[in-house]
């Protein structure tokens, strides 16, 4: 859990005693009306945990409290304002708007009310209803649902782990068009535990998933060409798709562009270019990328040594989230 998600629930915890308790029902065994305000179900005029009137919404454009349906200071639609507070990152604000919108069955608030159930956010931890949330979102053929229980199945969350219906939950998403799930059925042709290995057909889905925008699937189809799988191996070909996945905004394939320059594997050793291919990939937020230049500049590679640009890729690297780059910046500034 963050930081952040643990002082809220503690500041929730303060604020609305009742809720934690309540909302163990589910929201379609509740009766009654959706209090917009703060999420809790009411039967009554007023809501019986925060007390404000039934129907009261706040305006998420222009920050004004409404009774009706089109906001009285800006006009934006109350269901649109709260579709955005669904999407809010604190699951707090976003609570009550992820509550209301689920009861009309809007699909991605299913999905979003299912997490809160995985994860026991702001409601008790209910993983047997979660599921049936992600299944009921996902009735509808809505892709990113029928992705999630593909993941589920296939990581064995929620329930005992099942490939072959994480097969076909994967196969019904990428009927929708969603390209990582063509990705993931290109990783069940490409290890041949579940169907039989087929690197041929493994190639053509991860084809498709690139070429529907999926830039770390160029990645899996250099490594097929590097690793000679299903083919004779392809060095230059494995070059040409790392390099398509980094123009395609894959920060992975950056830096291992990055590493491969850096080490001379499979090109010719050039530290400078390794170099610019960190920077790029620590820019797009790859913190195995910063680390690395935290080295390159602490033992100069592809530049001179800076111990001053060492450290503050070390802090960058640290803060997001490398415990190795945190040893790295102690011990430099011993
Ligand atoms: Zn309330
Ligand atoms: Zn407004």
């Amino acid at each position: 859990m963050s930081r952040t998600l643990s002082f809220l629930l503690t500041a929730l915890l303060i604020l609305f005693p009742v809720i934690t308790g309540a909302e163990a029902v589910p929201p379609e065994s509740v009766s009654g009306w959706i209090c917009l305000v703060c999420g809790s179900s009411g039967e009554a005029d007023l809501c019986p945990v925060c007390s404000s009137v039934r129907g009261k919404w706040f305006c998420q454009e222009c920050h004004t409290d409404n009774m009706t349906e089109i906001c009285r200071g800006c006009g934006q639609a109350r269901d649109a304002s709260l579709r955005i507070q669904s999407t809010d990152t604190n699951r707090l604000n976003a609570w009550p708007a992820v509550r209301y919108l689920a009861m009309s069955n809007d699909p991605d608030a299913l999905l979003a009310l299912a997490e809160y159930y995985e994860n026991g956010l702001v409601v008790q931890r209910d993983r047997t209803y979660a599921l049936a949330l992600y299944e009921k979102a996902a009735s509808t053929r809505y892709g990113p649902a029928l992705m999630k229980l593909g993941n589920i199945y296939d990581e064995g969350v929620l329930v005992p782990r099942d490939y072959f219906r994480s097969m076909e939950y994967y196969q019904l998403a990428a009927d929708q068009g969603i390209p990582e799930a063509w990705w993931y059925l290109g990783t069940y042709y490409e290890e041949g535990s579940t169907v039989n290995r087929n690197y041929e057909t493994a190639r053509q889905y991860y084809r498709k998933a690139a070429e529907l925008g999926d830039a770390d699937s160029w990645m899996s189809l250099a490594s097929l060409s590097a690793g000679g799988k299903g083919m004779e191996r392809d060095f230059t070909q494995a070059l040409e798709y790392y390099e398509k996945a980094a123009e395609a905004g894959s920060h992975l394939a950056m830096d291992y562009l990055g590493y491969l320059y850096m080490a001379g594997e499979m090109v010719e050793k050039n530290e400078a270019k390794g170099l610019a291919y960190y920077h790029r990939a620590a820019d797009a937020g790859n913190a195995r990328a910063m680390f690395a230049l935290g080295v390159a500049y602490q033992y100069g590679q592809g530049t001179e040594a800076n111990l001053t640009e060492a450290a503050r890729w070390y802090e960058k690297a640290a803060l997001a989230g490398r415990a190795d780059a945190a040893l790295a910046l102690h011990a430099l500034n011993q």
